[in-house]
């Protein structure tokens, strides 16, 4: 029998849970967890001696007009996945116990936190960016776990732990996906039947994208286009936020000579529930395309 999951609701308990602990592998999630996030846990497990999983819904990340509120709080359950998956310490704050009255330092993520996700949503990167380091430095893991499924902040959080000198591994863990294709995302939960047919066409851009990758960036950006035009016709309609085609180690959009690895991304709003979603694109150099 593998011991009871730990849980930690303060620093003080964290710092005296932690120092039991070997070698720590931490996955960073704000609850209602799923098949993705139990994914990201077996992962963790391949790093390190210990799995700490922290639940947290970081209100600095969540714009003023977001779902902050309304965000899926599924505790309990999510302490029954974290122990099935062996996790050994749960570490689960209170905003006031993340964050003092008087905070006044965050960690600013630069130019590539302003396009994309970070022009729809001002100051989410800043917030993530100080929510992570804070998690680095409380729980002190030898590696973290983050999904691809989240491509801009797994980059954004490759940039700070490079620039920062932040002593941690980050590892990339691919998306989990339904087997019509739609990824599990904590908010489908919002999205009833003929919403969840809408949000398919996410998925569906992406993959027809990605399958004219021999004909090159404007190929893939053209084909999933179409069927985002599509989608802007369906009951209910995708409103798209943005399709882009970018290298993943910065997040500019990529030329024509591109070759390597790209990442095509996809964010759009189905009634008031926002999805986003990216599949990377493996382009050959302009002269051996067919
Ligand atoms: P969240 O709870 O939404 O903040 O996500 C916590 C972590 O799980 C992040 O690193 C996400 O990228 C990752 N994640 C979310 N959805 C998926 C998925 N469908 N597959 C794999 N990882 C995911």
């Amino acid at each position: 029998m593998s011991e009871a999951v730990r849980i930690a609701e303060t620093r003080e308990r964290l710092a005296e849970e932690r120092a039991a602990l070997g070698t720590v592998a931490l996955v960073p999630t704000m609850g209602a967890l799923h098949e993705g996030h139990r994914s990201l846990i077996r992962l963790a497990h391949q790093y390190a001696d210990d799995v700490v999983v922290s639940v947290f819904v970081n209100p600095l990340q969540f714009g003023p007009d977001e779902d902050f509120s309304r965000y899926p709080r599924t505790f309990d359950a999510d302490v029954r996945a974290c122990a099935e998956e062996g996790v050994r310490l749960v570490f689960a704050p209170s905003p006031e116990e993340m964050y003092t009255g008087n905070r006044q330092v965050t960690v600013s993520a630069g130019p590539m936190g302003d396009v994309l996700e970070g022009e729809f949503r001002p100051g989410h990167f800043d917030g993530v960016l100080t929510v992570v380091l804070k998690l680095f430095n409380l729980v002190r893991p030898q590696v973290a776990i983050f999904g691809q499924k989240d491509a801009q902040q797994l980059a954004m959080i490759r940039r700070m732990v490079a620039d920062l000198d932040v002593p941690v591994r980050v590892v990339g863990a691919p998306t989990m996906r339904e087997p019509d294709g739609l990824a599990l995302s904590s908010r489908n939960r919002y999205l009833g039947p003929e919403d969840r047919r809408t949000g398919l066409y996410l998925s569906r851009a992406l993959a027809e994208g990605r399958a004219t990758a021999a004909q090159g960036p404007s190929a893939v950006r053209r084909a999933a286009r179409r069927v985002l035009e599509e989608a802007a016709e369906a009951r209910p309609p995708l409103r798209l936020d943005y399709l882009a085609l970018v290298d993943p180690a910065t997040f500019a959009e990529i030329g024509e000579d591109y070759a390597g690895e790209a990442v095509l991304a996809v964010a759009g709003k189905v009634g008031t529930t926002r999805l986003i979603d990216n599949m990377s694109v493996t382009f050959l150099p302009r002269t051996a395309r067919g």
